[in-house]
């Protein structure tokens, strides 16, 4: 096949009109096209009065060597090899089955990938299955009513499951392939394996989870809920089996820890067990929300509502005076903001959508970067504990019972107390308190937010409108520690293998995939195991 790249046209274009470019690109005869699949579709917004589709499409033509050859565009090449090769079976012999802690987007993608090799792996997750969990959070969300074990953060699919699904990501690697069609075939939609901007939405996500989960247990895994691994067995530096619930032993010689970076006591008692954890940045601030048809103008003019388009986003930064770093991250078009705590007594705020992006707000987080020097001190989980203290002052600041801290834009930027909602109402449940937010963020996170808010309106009309709600605190936007591992993806407790966003090494629901797909192979790679 060969690619072919910046194929534009308009959003309102024919089928046939693919065709055509392609023809015309090539400089083929109709007849030499004998097929053609899109590889690529993204939208040129940046003149308001003409957005465009743009395609990357990949072809099939009679003579194929012979038309590459005639190509003058360098751009225009053979398409290259996408098939996801498994790896290799090592040599040393497992006497049982892998273990893996969490079924997050790591935990799940390390199991599918050791269940389709063979290796009968057994999942661990400290929460519910997703349906129960659903429930849970229902009732956090309607009462109130807390569950620390089956939560936003906590329960089958891990964080992003009460997420918008967004499957953007920086990484570049040959296996983001292999976890869209593993989603696809587990029933996300099909333009995930095209679109530029994919997304699945928590409707259709929760499902998938559950397919996935079906797969692992088809090829012979286990997925077990409600079982927190509580410690790890240890015997001169090796492991050799995993505490659950603190009364039951399960023994293993390979264990995969995919805990998410909300695991708070795991993490401390990793740290017991000397399992060697380093500090790590993270960001700080607020979810803010504004009416999605203002995005939706200030992205695509003219064209906003175009049934094509949908929703709109943005992804901005603004490097500050205090050189801090201030961004959006985790837009959620037509979505609503969450309740996303893990822990009694604190507060944490997160955003999702449904597939459809049909609600009437548009949330983001409005981060600030946070350094290890920002800690109270040197101790490997001070970044932790730094997150901890403001999630408690934004519980405290609201008045308990797990309501939010929120302020309307204009009266942060000019130090005063809400008094009432403007054109925007708040989507988080169970409710916000309007009071002020500078009471449960850093003084250089304020200090960055409020000039960014005014920077970013410059790169996206209306962005620092008066009445849009800001709502906190946005603190669990990355692992606040990294878990030390080799080039074998080993800790320094052998068989033990970090993987995922808690771990310290991904970002997203596509790198954490990943992530547990590398582990995995890593795995795959030195052992064999024979008995499932
Ligand atoms: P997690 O998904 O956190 O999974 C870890 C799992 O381990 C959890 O299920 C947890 O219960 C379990 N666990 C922890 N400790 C134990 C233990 N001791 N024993 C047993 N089980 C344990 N990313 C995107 O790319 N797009 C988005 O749109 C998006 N939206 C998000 C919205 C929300 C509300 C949240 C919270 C996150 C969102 N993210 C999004 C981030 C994304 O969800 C994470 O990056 C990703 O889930 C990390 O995957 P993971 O497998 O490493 O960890």
């Amino acid at each position: 096949m060969i690619r072919v790249p910046d194929i534009k046209l308009p959003i309102d274009h024919q089928q046939e009109e693919i065709k055509k470019a392609i023809i015309k690109k090539l400089r083929i005869r109709e007849e030499d096209l004998t097929a053609y699949t899109i590889y690529k579709q993204s939208v040129d917004a940046r003149k308001k009065d003409k957005v465009d589709f743009v395609y990357t499409i990949d072809v099939e033509v009679n003579q194929e060597n012979k038309i590459l050859k005639k190509i003058k565009d360098k751009k225009i090449t053979l398409t290259p090899d996408m098939k996801y090769t498994p790896v290799k079976k090592g040599g040393i012999k497992l006497q049982n089955p892998p273990i893996i802690i969490g079924t997050g987007p790591a935990g799940l993608f390390a199991g599918l990938i050791l269940a389709q090799a063979g290796y009968c792996p057994i999942l661990l997750e400290r929460g519910k299955d997703v349906d129960n969990r659903t429930m849970d959070i229902q009732d956090f969300w309607t009462k109130g009513r807390l569950n620390t074990e089956s939560n936003v953060q906590f329960g089958e699919g891990g964080a992003g499951t009460f997420s918008d699904g967004k499957l953007t990501t920086q990484i570049k690697d040959i296996r983001c392939r292999k976890v869209l069609e593993e989603l696809t075939k587990a029933g996300a939609p099909p333009e995930i394996m095209y679109s530029s901007k994919p997304h699945i939405g928590t409707d259709i996500l929760r499902d998938v989870v559950k397919k996935i989960r079906e797969e692992i247990i088809a090829f012979g895994g286990k997925v077990l809920f409600e079982k927190k691994a509580t410690d790890l067995l240890l015997h001169e530096g090796e492991i050799k089996g995993v505490v659950v619930n603190n009364r039951e032993t399960i023994e293993g010689e390979v264990v995969l820890l995919a805990i998410g970076h909300s695991a708070r006591d795991t993490f401390e008692v990793l740290y017991n067990q000397g399992v060697e954890i380093h500090q790590k940045p993270f960001s700080i601030g607020v979810r803010i929300e504004h009416p999605q048809s203002l995005i939706d103008v200030a992205q695509y003019g003219s064209f906003a509502n175009h049934p094509k388009l949908g929703a709109a986003d943005y992804k901005m930064a603004h490097h500050c005076s205090n050189q801090r770093s201030a961004y959006t991250f985790c837009m959620c078009p037509g979505g609503q903001v969450v309740a996303a705590a893990s822990e009694e007594g604190g507060v944490v705020t997160n955003g999702m959508s449904e597939y459809a992006r049909d609600k009437t707000n548009a949330n983001s987080a409005l981060l600030v970067g946070v350094n290890p020097e920002d800690f109270e001190s040197t101790h490997p989980l001070a970044g932790m504990y730094f997150q901890r203290k403001w999630e408690q002052k934004a519980f405290e600041i609201a008045g308990g019972n797990y309501l939010a801290p929120a302020q309307l834009v204009k009266d942060f930027l000019n130090n005063r107390v809400s008094q009432e909602f403007g054109k925007v109402q708040p989507s988080y449940t169970p409710g916000v308190v309007l009071t002020d937010l500078t009471k449960c963020l850093p003084d250089f996170v304020v200090e960055a937010m409020k000039e960014a808010i005014v920077a970013l309106d410059h790169k996206l009309k209306g962005f620092n409108l008066g009445d849009a709600i800001m709502t906190g605190v946005e603190s669990r936007s990355s692992s606040p520690i990294r878990i030390k591992r080799d080039k074998t993806f080993e800790s320094n407790i052998k068989g033990l293998y970090p993987c995922g966003e808690g771990a310290g090494y991904a970002g997203g629901i596509i790198s954490a995939a990943v992530d547990g797909i590398k582990v995995a192979e890593g795995v795959i790679g030195n052992f064999n195991y024979f008995k499932c």
